[in-house]
């Protein structure tokens, strides 16, 4: 099971639920957390990790030989990123929009360009509660997150349970970090800012061909109209949790709570199973519908 955490805005608490929710399963399953927010990863702050190794993560940028170039302009026509301008007697290579396609390489008439690495930020791998724990760190000023997460993403061991928790949003590396995932979790609120970020978030999965369930967070401030949505769109709500001082002091002081009560425990299980169940019932119904369309 692949299961991504994800939410259409930041602030949600949707770190918070997939670190409890790692924890609550990690007595009876082998959980792997693979942290994707490389940006502004902060799981490893509520499971505190012992990191037992580091690795480099890069993308190939292209290095022209200005003694065999022409300046055709052929690499400047294929990179659909721009990040090649080709003049008269010169050429810029500008590596911060270089996502490493390799296109200018392959079409270079004259084999001018030669593929060199570019550090873009690290994998740190370690155990936190028994939990298989790995993050990415995109180095300060980076903007290609997608790679990195690629490589986070690298380390999945599909004999494990495993949770991705995603950037928040809707762009590239929730795309990235969620492409592939058997079943998506979006936590939200009951806000309109909630809202409108949840039925982008719903739309992006339904593109991607991912099945979903909600959390709504805080659940007993803002008002009925994720759930109106939810119903209407026929996504389940598979668990709500209520504003609690207890959590939030909890969450302040980087500790999860289901570590502190059986209680949560209990129901970080019990959205585990509901989880699953939603997951099955999303495999059935697409295993009909591909039967009809082949009858
Ligand atoms: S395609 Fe090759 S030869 Fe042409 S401008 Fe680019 S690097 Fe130079
Ligand atoms: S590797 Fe791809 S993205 Fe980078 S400069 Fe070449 S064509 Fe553009």
């Amino acid at each position: 099971m692949i299961l991504a955490i994800a939410s259409g805005k930041g602030g949600t608490g949707k770190t918070t639920v997939a670190v409890n929710l790692a924890l609550a399963l990690e007595e009876n399953e082998e959980v792997q957390y693979i942290d994707c927010d490389v940006e502004e990863p902060n799981a490893h702050i509520f499971l505190k990790p012992d990191f037992g190794s580091t690795e480099m993560a890069s993308i190939p940028n292209p290095e022209v030989d200005e003694n065999k170039c022409t300046y055709c302009g052929k690499c400047k026509e294929v990179c659909s990123f721009n990040a090649i301008a080709v003049f008269k007697d010169n050429i810029l290579v500008f590596s911060e929009l270089c996502h490493g396609c390799g296109s200018c390489a392959y079409f270079c008439p004259e084999k001018a360009i030669t593929e060199v690495p570019r550090d873009i930020g690290i994998v740190e791998k370690g155990v936190a509660h028994g939990i298989d724990f790995i993050h990415g760190l995109l180095n300060p000023g980076e903007a290609m997150s997608p790679p990195l997460i690629d490589a986070v993403k690298g380390e999945m061991d599909s004999q494990k349970v495993i949770i991705i928790d995603a950037p928040p949003g809707t762009s590239c590396p929730v795309v990235t970090s969620v492409k592939g995932a058997d079943f998506c979790l979006l936590v939200t609120e009951p806000t309109p800012f909630g809202l409108n970020d949840l039925s982008l978030a719903v739309q992006m999965l339904r593109k991607l061909d991912i099945p979903a369930g909600v959390l709504i967070n805080r659940a007993d401030i803002g008002d009925k109209r994720v759930e109106d949505f939810c119903r209407r769109e026929g996504v389940p709500v598979l668990m709500h949790i209520p504003f609690d001082e207890e959590l939030a002091k909890l969450y302040a002081k980087g500790e999860p709570v289901v570590l502190h009560s059986s209680i949560w425990r209990d129901r970080f299980r019990g959205l585990w199973t509901k989880i699953t169940a939603a997951s099955d019932a999303a495999a059935g119904k697409e295993t009909e519908r591909k039967e009809v369309d082949a009858g």
